[in-house]
């Protein structure tokens, strides 16, 4: 009798719906198969297509009906490390003060500025921070290297421009950015590979500085795959083009993964920070991997908030085990969005609204970290890697008070 009442609704499905207004014809598939195109499983292998125009995914934007406590948090429990500094301005005493106002809003007592720049130009930016005195002992500076023509010679020239840097004041190496690995070419015009042994020079060097190295590599790995309604980047790379790496001009994604990985494997004495979570936040198990593999290797947060708030539980897990090994930082510098990384981290709020649409078509959950995770998180990590941090005035003791 049940199996008869099934039959009759399967069959009698498509027709009561041939029959609404607007309303296409429904269809039956087999288990494991899609619906087609414009249709939506409504029942177990029946598809049926909705009775009104849909609208874009630009335009979909549906008011969420959940009513749950809403914790806000605009200043980050502890005083915080900035590791992955973009600063808008430095060129001037009003852009500096602008950005001790913006740094004392958020909770940033520190921001280290990830520029890439070596030389006189850093010297400037040195002087002018070093001119200022609510910011003197708030912004620190790593240094850049230049990895164009990499061929006889680079390698002793680099270590000394690393050398003459230090004493301008850099505390660190970075950000070295994508184009190592993806772009970058040898004095011979052939790629440079992020383990060419030919750099192995410059990590040794950074070893004996004390120089931590804070290297982004590559890209999400959904910027490799086609751009089809599966891609959950989708709209990023429809609203930037020059974010896809075709195949055919570009190294792969796990070539570049697995160079990495040969570079901070081959240089044990040297200490990597690796940008944006590697591009492993929403692989966290390979991150584990590679965390247990690699001692001298830390990861930085910056900009993959979207896959750390998608995994609440999982990311607390990892958070705690890794405590020691996570650096706060956040990229590019809008100050509004920082509050987002402190309701992720310092919260167990659910289901909320992430601050850029195109990189996550979903929301964000609190991870809840414990004060103590916290503190490492925020501070601690980045003081114990760079020495040439301001040690002092930092909460001290686990489970100190906040602020
Ligand atoms: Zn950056």
């Amino acid at each position: 009798m049940r199996l008869a009442s099934a039959f009759f609704a399967l069959v009698i499905l498509p027709a009561a719906v041939a029959g609404q207004p607007g309303g296409g014809g429904g269809v039956t598939i087999q288990a494991g198969e899609e619906c087609p195109a414009g249709m939506t499983e409504v029942r177990p292998r029946n598809c049926r297509p909705p009775t009104l125009p849909a609208p874009s995914i630009l335009d979909y934007r549906p008011r969420s009906t959940l009513v749950t406590t809403a914790h806000l948090v605009p200043r980050s429990k502890f005083p915080s490390i900035d590791y992955h500094g973009h600063p808008t301005g430095l060129g001037s005493a009003e852009a500096l003060e602008r950005l001790a106002d913006d740094l004392d809003r958020i909770g940033v007592r520190v921001m280290v500025v990830a520029n890439n720049v070596s030389g006189d130009a850093l010297r400037t930016q040195v002087a002018l921070a070093q001119a200022s005195p609510r910011l003197r002992d708030r912004l620190r500076f790593l240094t850049g290297i230049d990895f164009r023509d990499v061929g006889p010679g680079w390698a002793e020239r680099a270590v000394a421009q690393l050398e003459a840097d230090v004493a301008t004041g850099a505390v660190g190496i970075g950000e070295i950015g994508k184009g190592l690995g993806l772009s970058t070419r040898k004095a011979d015009g052939s790629r440079l590979q992020i383990d060419d042994p030919a750099l192995d020079p410059v990590w040794q060097a950074a070893a004996r500085l004390k120089l931590p190295v804070f290297i982004h590599t590559a890209d999400p790995q959904e910027f490799w795959q086609p751009i089809d309604n599966t891609n959950e980047r989708w709209l990023e790379l429809a609203l930037f083009p020059n974010r896809r790496y075709p195949p055919e001009n570009n190294p792969s994604f796990e070539q570049l993964m697995t160079e990495r990985d040969n570079m901070i494997g081959r240089n044990p004495c040297t200490t990597f920070v690796v940008a944006h979570m590697g591009w492993h936040a929403n692989d966290l198990p390979r991150l584990a991997r590679m965390m247990n593999a690699m001692p001298n290797m830390l990861v930085e947060v910056g900009a993959v908030l979207y896959d750390i708030g998608r995994q609440p539980r999982a990311a607390h897990d990892f958070f705690v085990r890794y405590q020691d090994r996570i650096l706060f930082g956040k990229d590019s510098f809008q100050p509004e969005e920082y509050p987002y990384y402190w309701r992720v981290f310092e919260t167990n709020d659910d289901y909320f609204d992430y601050y850029r649409d195109y990189h996550a078509s979903w929301k964000l959950y609190g991870v809840g970290l414990p004060d103590e995770v916290l503190q490492n998180v925020y501070y601690r990590n980045a003081l114990r890697i760079t020495p040439g941090i301001p040690q002092i005035g930092w909460p001290d003791a686990i489970g100190a008070a906040p602020r």
